[in-house]
């Protein structure tokens, strides 16, 4: 951040009084610009044996396998964004979503969630930000073009949970990655 967002002064990071992190604070109207984490919010849209994904149209990642899944925007629920995403990407309507996984990515500033759920219907398309989008059974998943890593290992979790025949909500943490993986394992 360089510009005030209130009156366009230039900002500069310092320790607000009371507080103990650095912040961006304005140099003329005061005003501190708090930067917090941004939620990304999905689901695992189910089918049968099957789960749908969206081959994505758009950076990052375009031309990579994922679930659907975006920012939540101010004034929706969690489950309100992952449908919304759904019905954007994938152009899909889901029924009774469970919330599933939930990632902590502190590297990056984002939490990522998923909602599981049954599709209503197969009636979907690939939506403005989709190349494509198709159902997958277990053994068809492209494992090595999947988009991120949050996805993947829903998708793993997914399967595991499903031979055991429950789903228990997951939460885990994501350390950054090291190193460049190689190629085709950069989930
Ligand atoms: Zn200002």
């Amino acid at each position: 951040m360089k510009f005030c967002n209130q009156c366009g002064h230039a900002v500069s990071q310092v320790i607000p009084e009371g507080d103990t992190r650095l912040r961006y604070v304005c140099g003329a109207c005061s005003q501190v610009h708090y930067q917090n984490p941004n939620i990304v919010a999905g689901t695992v849209p189910v089918w049968g044996e099957q789960v749908l994904l969206c081959r994505r149209a758009i950076e990052p990642r375009s031309g990579f396998w994922t679930l659907p899944a975006g920012f939540m925007e101010n004034g929706e629920t969690m489950e309100q964004a992952a449908a919304r995403e759904t019905e954007e990407e994938a152009c899909a309507r889901l029924g009774n979503l469970k919330l599933y996984t939930l990632f902590d990515l502190p590297h990056i500033n984002q939490v990522h969630v998923f909602f599981m759920g049954q599709l209503a219907d197969i009636d979907f398309a690939a939506g403005a930000e989709s190349l494509e989008t198709r159902l997958f059974h277990e053994s068809e998943i492209p494992w090595s073009e999947l988009a991120f890593r949050t996805v993947a290992r829903t998708l793993e979790c997914f399967f595991s949970d499903r031979r055991e025949g429950i789903f228990p909500v997951r939460n885990e943490a994501l350390p950054p990655l090291r190193m460049q993986p190689p190629k085709g394992l950069s989930t």
